[in-house]
């Protein structure tokens, strides 16, 4: 008599693919250095087959909406929703003549993640166990200081971050260029001596313009400059990488939309820590192929943005050193989704869910993931979010 016990559910096709999209306005106006905004547009994908349903999401143009439900709805019908990677590169083949870079990517990787929300919940293990941990959590840093706040606004959320013991803050520069200099000695004032502080110029200064910048924050104990100049600026960023004080790291990559594109970041010698966005990228799929690329150049990998789906996907990724608590989409996911993660101070946290599931452990600027939960450990409120809906759909 065989001892196995039949799940026949699991084997079930996917069924449905429906994707919509939220605008949600920002509490106040927001920009950095080339970009100003004052709304937020999140896309979601839904998977559904066997009776459960798996969800993800990505931050872009509402027609990724579009995409997900005409384009790749048709070529998940009726797949093995076991089997994440080929339906992953049937959606990327589907794509081609659209180009992979932009929305693309944008669509595979919110139905990637919610591919992988979905085995997880048919497998009924939580997210972070199916694709199996480096990391009992994911260190955070603070992440907003908008070029738009004032000095009191700024100093007043890169404050508070840090008094809810989380130890390195990030703010955004290159707005107004002769003013950064102030603004960042504000920050520091705020922040005391101990905190960590990097600055996001988003591709804004020229090349000596960033490597003047680059002296006038180390005096303020910057140690992280992101996107000094465009991150298709290679040469640009291995020029101020090799220049600018030592304690100083140069980080770009969030607009990675495909693997080639941060092999060539990383052949090119131009960051000391790489970045990529699990929603933009190719999802969680392609996020472990990235770990691979850094694993394979002992480069450390720091995750931009979405924070709820990399507290989840940070923890399987072994060169991880942290991920991005942007106050926008920290606001989102908690406006819509029940279950998100919170970062919890220098505090014991009780046992997370099933036995042998999680353990106590001491934690300060990390968030876990979700244990006591299958999946991504989230549920979108859907009369929540209806009215902030732009799309037609379901
Ligand atoms: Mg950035």
């Amino acid at each position: 008599m065989s001892m196995t016990r039949v799940r026949p559910s699991i084997d079930a096709p996917i069924e449905r693919v429906c994707s919509r999209a939220y605008t949600v306005p920002t509490d106040r106006p927001e920009s950095d250095g080339t970009l100003s905004w004052g709304a937020t547009t999140i896309v979601t994908a839904r998977v559904a087959g066997a009776g459960l349903e798996g969800i993800g999401w990505t931050y872009g143009d509402r027609a990724v909406a579009t995409l997900i439900e005409d384009t790749l709805g048709e070529v998940l019908a009726d797949r093995n929703p076991l089997d994440v990677q080929g339906a992953w590169a049937a959606m990327v083949s589907a794509l081609r003549n659209n180009g992979r870079p932009g929305l693309s990517s944008m669509a595979v990787s919110a139905v990637d993640v919610a591919l992988w929300d979905l085995k997880a919940r048919l497998l009924e293990l939580p997210l972070a166990h199916l694709l199996g941990r480096y990391h009992e959590g994911v260190p955070v840093y603070g992440s907003g200081g908008f070029t738009s706040y004032t000095d009191a606004e700024l100093s007043d959320q890169l404050a508070g971050w840090a008094a809810e013991g989380i130890p390195r803050v990030k703010m955004k520069v290159g707005r107004e260029p002769e003013r950064d200099p102030e603004r960042v000695r504000a920050a520091r004032a705020a922040i005391g001596p101990d905190e960590q502080l990097f600055v996001d110029a988003n591709g804004a200064y020229s090349r000596k313009q960033a490597l003047r910048l680059a002296s006038a924050f180390a005096e303020y104990g910057v140690s992280w400059f992101e996107e000094p100049v465009s991150s298709d600026d290679l040469e640009g960023l291995r020029l101020i990488r090799d220049r600018a004080p030592v304690q100083m790291d140069v980080a770009a990559g969030e607009y990675g939309y495909e693997l080639p594109y941060f092999e060539r970041m990383l052949a090119s010698g131009a960051v000391d820590v790489l970045q990529a966005d699990v929603t933009r990228c190719g999802g969680i799929t392609d996020l472990l192929r990235v770990d691979a690329l850094c694993r394979a150049r002992s480069m450390p990998l720091s995750l931009h943005c979405s924070p709820t789906i990399h507290a989840a996907a940070g923890t399987a990724l072994e060169t991880l050193v942290h991920m991005e608590y942007f106050h926008d989409h920290v606001r989102i996911e908690n406006m819509l989704f029940d279950g998100v993660p919170h970062p919890r101070a220098g505090a014991l946290h009780p046992a997370l869910g099933r036995p042998g599931l999680g353990v106590p452990h001491p934690v300060e600027g990390i968030l876990c993931p979700q244990l006591e939960r299958p999946g991504l450990g989230v549920e979108l409120r859907v009369a929540d979010a209806e009215r902030f809906a732009v799309s037609p759909g379901a």
